[in-house]
């Protein structure tokens, strides 16, 4: 064989193998060959932090397939994704095949190889990276090494510490503690929120102009006399409303404007994660799965950048697209171009976008495999790439400002009487790239046409109690836009950040789409704020990830970094060991009793969220599920329907009164309290309340 071309997976390999000729044998490593040691610390903190990389018992024996191949090959070319984790694969590959380490067999380590780059598996793009290859980038490989072992050197020191101090089975993760930090953050703020009251003041004014004769409109209350209103309590908007009630309404003035709406930059891999989880209800993990899929089978350029960067082929095909399907009005005059935040001009990517505009339906690019989540996630790459080269939405807006003058003398409230109130409205006069995108919620509302100095009539005046909100809970979109705002996240950590939290426990979805910390999860913050406040520090965090950044720019060396921050890390880390009392973990209690040995049940959280566990753990090990009452009755026997969840966190309604009871439903059942009527369960639903 004349030409081996390695890359990390089978379906990229396929897709490669539509571009290159059969000269070339192409061969999925899948994924890293050599990582850190599990059962080690693996780092040698004596030697320039030298990471002590071994094989993973599971990969041998494709290494081995991978070196056999390798032998005799006239040209090697390490074809792994474009970024610092596809550098060091390619690194790692060529160390292990290239002979030096095992197994033994294997080419010798030369200069043959090359390193082809490319970020879409497009014929252009791949005929152009193999006419232009180049030799490894040490300054990417070394930036995603300190990031492995930085990561390690955390995890490995603190996670035992945290056991000791905090509970058994707690791990702690470098970026992974500081998200933690924001959400339990978060969680206090609104512990400690007290909503102010106040009071909305509101009439329902009529037109007597000609054309708008008997038009009804609503017009707020915002000043009193030259004051900003602010209403307190009923018993202010009870004077407000009786001074209202008797008082003439003059138009004061009328203003209208064109409010353009430009559309949203083309996505970037935390954009793309944020919409998946708004727009699709996708987790980041499942986004980028799915993504990654998209990306090896050729359809979108690479899904890990923080580039908005556009080729400007891209563009003009999207352009064209759009004169063509929906006329030269739709199209944005001149070219939208994106300024890259990023400070990462080296690594600057693309933004993530379909490769080939003129393909809106999967089936004519995916081999008839598309899923339904392939369709949707590309749809939604798609359009965000198409809209951003529309025209801008333009939003009509006019505000009407009515003076209310009170007519008695002896008007209530301690002003001169005058009031001031505004009436909103807007309407969506042309809309742009709403037409692909979808237009965001938009509360249209039309005004009458009123003309200043018009007297008005008044029809009704309402006051309506309100409490001030406190801040909201993360979603897991608003927790990475978060991430990305403090400079902590990169393309390549955020959802794995996220997962993370997740698998520990240490965050539960609440309500919809939110996130909240379980109990172990505020302890574990409040330790790691306690003794290692700069671990969870965003801006000591972010100074981490930029120093990373210089790594990968050849700014600065990986020893050195590693270094300053090793040093005072492992003489706190000894220093706590020995000082730090215990923390307690905080148990909510509940009311049902363990059939088993009688003593009471607490809540426990896991992977999939809330469940009871018996508080004889361990000598009893007894587990249910949590189940929340529903108001329904059951078809069978007239027992109360509950909400649970499975172990795997899927929700199921079921009987109260199981076992002797064995309705269950995976879907909600109908609200109808009609015990008459028998409702089917769609799916036989096996489950039993033992853990094991
Ligand atoms: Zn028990
Ligand atoms: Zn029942």
């Amino acid at each position: 064989m004349k030409n081996l071309v390695i890359v990390e997976s089978p379906t990229k390999a396929r897709t490669l193998s539509h571009f290159l000729g059969p000269e070339y044998k192409i061969i999925a490593s899948m994924g890293h060959v050599r990582d850190l040691p599990r059962g080690e610390f693996g780092v040698d903190v004596e030697k320039n932090f030298e990471p002590k990389y071994v094989i993973p018992k599971e990969k041998i024996k494709s290494v081995n397939v991978l070196a056999k191949e390798a032998v005799g090959v006239e040209k090697l070319w390490l074809a792994t994704d474009p970024d610092r984790e596809g550098e060091a694969i390619a690194w790692n590959l060529l160390q292990v095949i290239g002979g030096k380490s095992q197994p033994k067999v294997g080419r010798p380590l030369d200069e043959s190889y090359s390193r082809v780059v490319f970020h879409e598996i497009t014929k252009e793009a791949v005929l152009d990276a193999f006419s232009n290859p180049r030799k490894l980038d040490d300054d990417l490989v070394s930036a995603q090494q300190a990031r492995r072992v930085l990561d390690r050197l955390v995890g490995y020191k603190l996670s035992p510490l945290l056991w000791k101090k905090v509970k058994s089975g707690l791990s702690a993760g470098r970026v992974q503690s500081v998200a933690l930090r924001l959400v339990v953050d978060r969680e206090r703020e609104i512990e400690v929120f007290k909503p102010q009251e106040y009071w909305v003041v509101q009439a329902e004014l009529e037109s007597q102009s000609e054309g708008s004769k008997g038009k009804v409109f609503e017009a707020t209350l915002i000043k009193i006399g030259a004051e900003k209103a602010e209403v307190k309590n009923k018993e202010q908007a009870d004077k407000i409303v009786a001074d209202l009630e008797d008082a003439n309404y003059k138009v004061l003035e009328i203003k209208t404007k064109d409010n353009h709406k430009f559309p949203n930059p083309p996505f970037t891999t935390s954009t793309l994660q944020q919409a998946g989880a708004n727009k699709l209800s996708f987790t980041p993990k499942r986004t980028m799965r799915i993504a990654q899929d998209l990306y090896e089978q050729g359809l979108i350029t690479y899904m890990r950048t923080d580039s908005v960067n556009l080729a400007p082929q891209a563009v003009d095909a999207a352009r064209k697209f759009i004169e063509t399907e929906f006329g030269k009005n739709y199209l944005a005059s001149v070219p939208r171009g994106y300024k890259v935040k990023s400070k990462l001009a080296q690594e600057a990517h693309e933004a993530i976008r379909p490769t080939n505009v003129q393909v809106t339906h999967l089936r004519q690019g995916f081999g008839g495999q598309a899923s339904a989540d392939h369709q949707k996630l590309y749809d939604l790459i798609w359009k965000r790439m198409v809209a951003c080269q529309m025209a801008e939405a333009i939003i009509a807006e006019t505000s009407v400002d009515v003076s209310a003058q009170v007519l008695s003398s002896k008007f209530k409230v301690q002003s001169d009487g005058n009031y001031l109130l505004r009436a909103t409205g807007q309407k969506i006069e042309f809309d742009g790239w709403y037409k692909v995108y979808g237009k965001p919620p938009v509360k249209e509302q039309v005004l009458p046409d009123v003309r200043a100095n018009e007297m008005l009539d008044l029809v009704k005046v309402n006051s309506e109690q309100k409490f001030t909100e406190p801040p909201a809970r993360f979603s897991e979109a608003t927790l990475i836009r978060e991430l990305e705002k403090n400079d902590i996240g990169r393309p390549s950590t955020y959802a794995p950040t996220i997962s993370t939290l997740y698998d520990r426990a240490y965050i539960e979805r609440v309500e919809e789409k939110k996130i909240a910390p379980t109990p172990v999860g505020k302890t574990t913050a409040d330790f790691l704020v306690k003794y290692f406040p700069e671990i969870v520090d965003t801006s000591f965090t972010a100074g981490m990830e930029d120093d990373l950044d210089k790594i990968a720019q050849g700014k600065q060396e990986m020893a050195p970094t590693m270094e300053k921050f090793w040093e005072p890390f492992a003489k706190q880390v000894e220093k706590v060991a020995e000082e730090a009392e215990k923390m307690k973990v905080v148990v909510e209690e509940t009311d049902e009793k363990c059939e088993k040995c009688d003593k009471p049940m607490v809540i426990r959280y896991g992977r999939y969220g809330k469940f009871l566990a018996c508080s004889g753990f361990p000598e009893c090990k007894n587990t249910k599920t949590l189940s929340e009452p529903t108001g329904l009755t059951c078809p069978t026997d007239g027992g109360n329907i509950v909400m649970k969840k499975t172990r795997r966190g899927r929700t199921f309604w079921g009987c109260e009164n199981w076992p002797k009871c064995k309705w269950a439903s995976w879907t909600k059942p109908a609200t109808t309290k009609n015990t008459e009527k028998k409702t089917e369960s769609t799916e036989k639903i096996v489950f039993n309340t033992e853990n094991k």
